[in-house]
């Protein structure tokens, strides 16, 4: 299929620019941009480059809400989360994981992602007896990935032990366990897998944490994903930085910097917890820091210096994480009002060039994610896929002359779903603000929560 799509305003890396179209090919990938003016066919207000999701669990959005209660001690953290999490995972099988995933990302496409990575660590039963398909739950991504139309770079997990001092995994995390040479199979039985998928698809893989991989599964991880993406939970809790720094000697980023060395193929979810060095280093590294606002918040983790990490030309991408909230918008005004409440100031992520707060945010997160999810995506120019994001223009806050103020108004402002069009490598998923699939995807979640629902 071949396409092309006019706007009033397209945002591309010269600028934004007045009624033009944008065309793509067979393959998805944009052949031009040009002065055609605005016409009825695929009509469009405002074009953005689609965002990428860098970093979702996708079936954690299944628990939405169950972990907001206060627990026997009082003290809750991410810790007793987690215990929730444990819990829940129980009662999830193949068929389950695939209808959240789907719904997920159907609900990802409407908030205007039009890929996504899924950082996926359920592989087992839950008493941790194997599948007849070693990757059988990765295989229930893929298809959820096919049936909702969003572009997917899959992570498999290699997740060994328990904690930094290699305890053996128990309990919920019985999942999840893999030793490096049964993850290989593993990865390799997803890789035969993708002939299947459109050609937009990425494999990469995702080492755990330091708490779950050591140096050999480390290495075992790169080995495997040489030129491909390479994402890691880095620094979320302060009781895991002291961890590392118990048994590795080092911080867990600045272990990351010195003893492995980060490139561009690294993103680092949930960075949170660096010092100034840790942050420039990463910086310059060219790795992604892979922020999650809303699941951060939420979790109680920390606040990332993002304000620091830009300035020095750190690059970012925005993920959804636990799900507990799908909102592009939302992510991108979490993360800077978290920088105005540390900083006691306003527009802290912005520079010179671009004042606007809200286009600032989004150029950034969207180069950036595509980066860290290994897509040739992120910008809307010639020999990118197609990811695209239309705002509608037809609401108060969307209609602003000034396109910037489309942007900041959306982000900082508006209320109610302003994305109309979605497409992801040139498949048109969202069409006048509803999933083409919308209604199959949505009746499969539902009867997966109401059996959720009277298990629990
Ligand atoms: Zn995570």
């Amino acid at each position: 299929m071949t396409g092309k799509i006019s706007a009033r305003h397209v945002l591309t890396p010269a600028g934004w620019l007045r009624d033009h179209a944008v065309h793509f090919g067979e393959d998805g990938v944009i052949t031009s941009i040009t002065a055609d003016g605005f016409d009825g066919a695929n009509a469009v207000g405002t074009l953005l480059p689609g965002m990428a999701n860098v970093h979702t669990h996708s079936f954690q959005r299944a628990m939405a809400g169950l972990a907001e209660r206060r627990g026997p001690t009082g003290s809750d953290d991410f810790w007793t989360w987690r215990k929730v999490m444990y819990r829940f995972l129980d009662l999830l099988d193949p068929d389950d994981i695939e209808a959240i995933c789907a719904q997920v990302q159907m609900d990802m496409a409407l908030a205007g992602y039009s890929a996504s990575a899924e950082f996926h660590y359920v592989h087992h039963q839950p008493d941790g007896t194997l599948y007849a398909d070693l990757a059988e739950t990765s295989h229930r991504i893929l298809a959820a990935s096919r049936s909702s139309g969003v572009g997917l770079t899959h992570l498999p997990v290699l997740y060994t032990y328990g904690g930094l001092d290699k305890r053996a995994l128990k309990g919920g995390q019985t999942r999840f366990g893999n030793d490096p040479e049964r993850f290989a199979r593993l990865y390799e039985t997803v890789a035969q897998a993708a002939p299947d998928m459109p050609g937009d698809f990425r494999l990469g893989v995702a080492p755990h944490s330091l708490r779950a991989v050591d140096r050999a599964g480390l290495d075992a991880c790169l080995e495997l994903s040489s030129d491909g993406p390479v994402h890691i939970h880095a620094a979320e809790q302060v009781k895991e930085i002291e961890e590392v720094k118990h048994h590795l000697g080092k911080r867990p980023v600045r272990w990351l910097l010195d003893e492995v060395g980060l490139n561009a193929n690294w993103c680092l979810i949930h960075a949170t917890h660096i010092d100034d060095g840790e942050t420039d280093g990463l910086a310059r590294s060219g790795a992604v820091a892979g922020l999650c606002p809303t699941t951060e918040a939420n979790l109680g983790d920390g606040i990332f210096p993002a304000a620091r990490f830009m300035k020095a030309g750190g690059a970012i991408g925005i993920g959804s994480d636990s799900n507990i909230r799908l909102s592009v918008s939302e992510e991108l005004r979490m993360l800077e009002v978290s920088q105005r409440l540390s900083h006691l100031g306003r527009t802290i992520l912005s520079d010179e060039a671009i004042p606007s707060n809200g286009r600032y945010l989004y150029e950034r997160a969207a180069a950036g994610g595509a980066q860290a999810i290994g897509r040739n995506a992120g910008a809307i120019a010639q020999g990118r896929f197609a990811d695209l994001v239309a705002l509608r223009d037809d609401a108060p806050f969307l209609d602003w002359a000034e396109p910037d103020q489309r942007l900041d108004s959306w982000i900082f402002g508006f209320k109610g779903n302003a994305v109309s069009d979605v497409w992801s490598a040139g498949r048109h998923i969202v069409s006048e603000g509803r999933h083409m699939l919308g209604a199959e995807i949505g009746s499969r979640f539902a009867s997966t929560m109401r059996k959720l629902a009277s298990a629990l």
